[in-house]
Parts: structure tokens; C-alpha cells; sequence
């Protein structure tokens, strides 16, 4: 017992330090792993070397975006940039992206950006946290196209995940849509905006449906961090 009298106090010193020193638990593995390529993929920015070279402005010239550690930042100005490749019919896509706080925006000038799939379909970027605009202009929709089914948006200054499945429309010969595409966009880890599409989205490179095309980054004035993005191709 004289043992346990002197133990107690000791332990629940050790339980005030804790709690007012802010302790916190350590974050889970979820939050903290970054989802590795898997085997077949193409890296397409992993921070590494500060390396954009596999992605240059829509005219040619060297992406100018800020890179910093594991991402790269918009330089509002700089132009998009895109990837010299390009990719299609089908393919999953991974990236991470980190919107600011843009507390005196709303509406879309509140961090936006964007995904381009092919160059011709925007996965829309956006701080949808608690932050209204029209349906189908939320984060994770195809713009305009296929709106969200449910608001997964993390609050800002958060990094976020997109999963997004692509399977490009097929066309005939005259470039008449004969199949819709399929587009499907996991974001943190849940199923938010899921559809079938037989036209671009606005601000589209071009009007080649059923060509491959690039994966293009918006520059819409807000500096949205990119990280972790690699490609897969899927089978046909
Ligand atoms: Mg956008």
C-alpha cells in the first residue's frame, strides 16, 4: 500500500504534464503513409531533385512552379503545366494536393485548381470546406459534368488524396462518341463523384475524344500544393 501512496500521485503528475503539454496521440498510419506508386505506374512528380521535368507550361516552355521538399506549388501567373506525356483511354491516377487558407475568397475563388484528365476533363479543385458554389464547381467533380454525391473535403492547409479512375470515351472514326467515358474519384479514401460523360469540360486543351492526351494542372491564382502523382494505365 505505501508503495501504491507513493506511486499515484507520481502517475497522475506524469497524466497533468501530459494533458497540459498538449500531448497528442501520433497520427495514424493512414494519415501519414503516402500511397506508394504501385508496380506498373509512372511517376509523374515525386519531389525528388526538385524535379519537373516531365512537365512543361501548354506552350513548350519549363514549368516555373515553385517546388518545395515533397511538392510543387502554383505561382499564380506561371501558367498551367502539363505533362509532356500523354496517357489514355484508361488509367488510374493518383494525386495529393494541399489547398491554403483563402479565408477572405469564396465561391470559386477559393482555392481553386484543377485535374485535367487527357487534357480535356477537370477534375475540379477546390476548398469545399464549408465554402458554397454551384453544383458540379465542387471539389472533386467533373466540372459540370457529373457533380459530387457527398462532400469529403478536408478543411484547408490539409493534404487530400484523389484516386481517380478514367476510362475515356470511344469514338468512331468521324470522332463520334460510341461508348461514354466512365470517370470514378475516391477522395480520402471515399467514393464522391462517380459517371458516365461524352463531352469535354470547359477550359479543355482540345476536342480529341478518344485520343490520348496529358495530364494538365490549372493555375487559377490560388497556390494549391501538388505531391505523390503517378499514373497507371489500365487495360483496354
Ligand atoms: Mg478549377
Amino acid at each position: 500500500m505505501r508503495l501504491l501512496r507513493v506511486l499515484m500521485p507520481a502517475a497522475s503528475v506524469v497524466l497533468a504534464l501530459g494533458l497540459t503539454s498538449g500531448w497528442r496521440a501520433a497520427p495514424s498510419w493512414a494519415e501519414e503513409e503516402k500511397k506508394s506508386p504501385p508496380k506498373g505506374a509512372a511517376v509523374l512528380f515525386d519531389g525528388k531533385n526538385k524535379d519537373l521535368s516531365s512537365w512543361t507550361t501548354l506552350d513548350g516552355k519549363p514549368a516555373a512552379w515553385k517546388v518545395e521538399d515533397d511538392y510543387m506549388e502554383v505561382v499564380p501567373g506561371k501558367s498551367h503545366i502539363r505533362t509532356k506525356e500523354t496517357f489514355g483511354p484508361d488509367f488510374l491516377l493518383h494525386v495529393e494536393f494541399w489547398i491554403p487558407l483563402m479565408a477572405d475568397k469564396k465561391d470559386q475563388a477559393r482555392g481553386n485548381s484543377g485535374v485535367y484528365l487527357q487534357g480535356r476533363y477537370e477534375i475540379q479543385v477546390l476548398d469545399s470546406y464549408m465554402n458554397e458554389t454551384y453544383k458540379g464547381g465542387e471539389c472533386a467533380a467533373m466540372y459540370l459534368l457529373i457533380p459530387t454525391t457527398k462532400n469529403a473535403c478536408k478543411p484547408p492547409e490539409q493534404w487530400q488524396t484523389y484516386d481517380i479512375t478514367f476510362h475515356a470515351p470511344r469514338v468512331d472514326e468521324g470522332g463520334k462518341v460510341t461508348k461514354k467515358g466512365h470517370v470514378t474519384v475516391v477522395q480520402n479514401g471515399e467514393k464522391v463523384t462517380d459517371g458516365d460523360f461524352d463531352k469535354v469540360t470547359g477550359g479543355n486543351l482540345d476536342n480529341d475524344i478518344g485520343k490520348p492526351g496529358c495530364i494538365f494542372l490549372q493555375d487559377h491564382g490560388c497556390k494549391i500544393r501538388f505531391r505523390n502523382i503517378w499514373i497507371k494505365p489500365l487495360e483496354k
